[in-house]
């Protein structure tokens, strides 16, 4: 897969728990510098699938590549040292340290460095450097010195975002990040994954439809396991079958 722009391809994935298929033969890509969201109705297989590809469920039948490389069976970490980085993976931040501080954390355990005397000042000096350009990135420039316990809500969701980039991931995995959200709170996440958009891929699941479809270059439709569909917003909202899959729930978007 040499010069393949899907930098993660999913193939004939199977997974059952028990006599249920929660992923019924799925396959999907995603491509250099797109957004692709994932959605489907409650229980549709949307966590079961991103759990095998973040590496923490073992699927029954099928392969996962990430740029280039089957990591069908490697452990979560080798993941993410080559590369894939989950939001919801990084909630853990230390509330005594700043923004900043924490974002340098991120930094350190992908390189595998800690804090400590025997640092060379001149790469932590870096790493600060690098870390605050993520900050900034993601909006919090104004928050980059104050301790994480004193950041809101909706900010430290961005603070998981920017802990996320710090590991210049090559693929993003976005797991309801405006779940819990206000709807400020919500607008300025949307805001900032727009602007976000083509630098990382982003394989998004989210329920806020609006969003979804303010974000998404390609929309994948997972119903029972099964995905029904994928295409453009326009033809996933024209979509009968994604349409029926909806009824019951509401308009596909407002
Ligand atoms: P979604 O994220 O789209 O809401 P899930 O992936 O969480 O859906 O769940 C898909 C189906 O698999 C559901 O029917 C759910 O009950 C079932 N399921 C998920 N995880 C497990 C598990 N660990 N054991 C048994 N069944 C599970
Ligand atoms: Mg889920």
């Amino acid at each position: 897969m040499a010069g393949d722009e899907r930098l993660l391809k999913v193939e004939n994935l199977v997974k059952r728990f028990g006599g249920l298929t929660a992923t019924d033969n799925v396959s999907l890509d995603l491509r250099a510098g797109e957004v692709h969201a994932l959605i489907g109705p409650n229980g549709a297989g949307k966590s079961t699938l991103i759990g095998q590809i973040a590496g923490e469920l073992i699927p029954d039948g099928g392969r996962i590549w990430l740029d280039g490389t089957d990591v069908t069976a490697w452990p979560v970490h080798a993941r993410s040292q080559r590369g894939l980085a989950r939001s919801y993976q990084i909630t853990q931040f230390c509330p005594e340290f700043t923004t900043v501080e924490n974002v340098m954390l991120a930094v350190l355990s992908r390189t595998g460095h800690t804090y400590g005397p025997w640092s060379p000042l001149r790469r932590e000096r870096g790493i600060e450097a690098k870390a605050r350009e993520v900050v900034e990135r993601i909006g919090l420039g104004p928050l980059a010195d104050v301790p994480a316990r004193d950041i809101g809500h909706g900010e430290h969701r961005q603070l998981e975002l920017a802990m996320a980039l710090a590991l210049e991931p090559k693929v993003l995995l976005l797991d309801e990040p405006l779940a819990g959200m206000s709807s400020a709170e919500s607008e300025q996440m949307v805001t900032i994954l727009n602007a976000l958009r083509g630098r990382y891929p982003i394989l998004l699941i989210e329920h806020d439809m609006n969003a979804v479809f303010a974000l998404a270059d390609r929309i994948s439709v997972l119903v029972y396991g099964r995905l029904i569909a994928t295409g453009t917003p326009e033809a996933i909202r024209e979509d009968p079958q994604v349409r029926s899959a909806y009824l019951g729930e509401g308009d596909l978007v407002a």
